[in-house]
């Protein structure tokens, strides 16, 4: 068979700038111990396959109709759970396509957008998509947000909060002051991860208790992390009832009907059981700190992290050998070749059995490494 060549002469020019995102890879082998994508390891509730099931045995037939555009009953769970009105809710195919129309419908604009340096590297790909100039203001040494640096004029601020890759959370108090300092720009806190996170003093950590305060503010959440909903793809942005409504004419100008009547069963299902949703994120949570406390004994300078991964540094070797290394033994952690970041390792937060893999490789690694550097 002749070599198949891509030809890109009947490309738009956008088409052929676009530097697309490499999502994490998601090999299909057996036994992989797999802690790349911050996927939750734990399966969905049971509600949410039974809620599937019913839909295919009771109205299978009904599939040949197209689903609710608007996730009608699956917003109004939303709302009745963080207690807002469903005009307040919005919700998309994955957060991914959430914060593309957030791109679209509030930063297309003359004015730039900010951005933390380090932060999920999708929003400059969504950048390029949508013509808008992004302006990457540093985090400080610490790889904390400093909510003084966003004094400047522009169209929006966007936060991944806790950030991403470093799960740093930035605290309420800190949200509140961009929000009020930036009345004419909109403050979109992306809290994919905000679940995994808590207070001290068990206070709300997230956003959305400050939407019916400020009219800039919108706060995107998603299915994929801690509903253990990754495959489902589902994600929800929250705020006042203006900002959702341009969400919604971005969306029904581009796909009306994002989300299948499966998904739509499915994530409404999760969102009514939430006694399973609380105890497997305190599962998760209680998981990252004991892998916190393993890594640390390891030598590894590990973040403070609020999320579902921690950010971590080998206390020899170069981050991408380790990676290169766990790799042949079927364990897949994240590298970023990027500046100020390329000496830490990004791991999601696993099962016991998969962080004692892990752990026993590190060791067994640097075992091996110490006896090189005696000889
Ligand atoms: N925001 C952040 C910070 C993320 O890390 C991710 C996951 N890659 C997303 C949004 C998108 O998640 P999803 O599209 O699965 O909802």
């Amino acid at each position: 068979m002749s070599e198949l060549r891509i030809d890109d002469r009947l490309w738009s020019a956008k088409a052929r700038n676009l530097s697309p995102y490499v999502p994490g890879e998601q090999p299909q082998h057996d036994n992989l111990c797999k802690l790349n994508t911050n996927e939750n390891p734990f399966p969905p509730s049971p509600t949410v396959a039974a809620a599937i099931s019913q839909v295919l045995a009771d109205q299978a037939d009904e599939l040949r109709l197209y689903p609710a555009p608007e996730s009608d009953d699956l917003r109004q769970a939303l709302a009745q759970w963080y207690q807002l009105d469903s005009n307040q809710v919005f919700v998309g195919n994955g957060s991914d396509e959430v914060l593309a129309l957030v791109f679209a419908s509030f930063f297309m604009k003359e004015r730039p957008v900010l951005t933390p340096d380090i932060s999920y590297s999708f929003y400059p790909v969504y950048a390029q998509t949508f013509a808008v100039e992004l302006v990457k203001i540093a985090l400080a040494a610490d790889f904390s947000v400093d909510p003084d640096s966003y004094r400047q004029p522009c169209s929006g601020i966007i936060i991944a909060n806790p950030n991403a890759p470093t799960g740093i959370l930035l605290a309420l108090a800190d949200i509140r002051k961009l929000v009020s300092e930036h009345p004419n720009a909109v403050i979109v806190i992306d809290e994919a991860y905000i679940d995994f996170a808590a207070t001290d003093d068990n206070t709300a950590v997230s956003a959305i208790t400050l939407i019916n305060e400020f009219d800039n503010l919108l706060v995107t959440q998603t299915f994929s992390k801690s509903r253990s909903l990754a495959g489902l793809r589902v994600g929800m942005a929250f705020g006042n009832l203006s900002l959702i409504e341009a969400l919604t004419r971005m969306k029904n100008s581009f796909n009306s009907y994002p989300l299948d009547k499966l998904a739509q069963a499915g994530a409404r299902a999760s969102v009514l059981d939430s006694d399973y949703f609380e105890q497997t994120c305190q599962t998760v949570i209680n998981l990252r700190e004991s892998l916190t406390a393993e890594l640390t004994e390891l030598g590894y300078q590990v973040l403070p992290s609020q999320a579902n991964f921690v950010f971590a540094r080998p206390k020899q070797g170069h981050a991408s050998e380790v990676a290169s290394k766990l790799r042949e033994q079927g364990i897949i952690v994240r590298h970023f070749d990027k500046p100020r970041i390329e000496e830490y390792l990004r791991i999601t937060v696993g099962t016991q059995a998969q962080h004692e893999r892990l752990i026993a490789a590190l060791r067994a690694m640097q075992a091996v490494d110490s006896v090189d550097i005696s000889q």
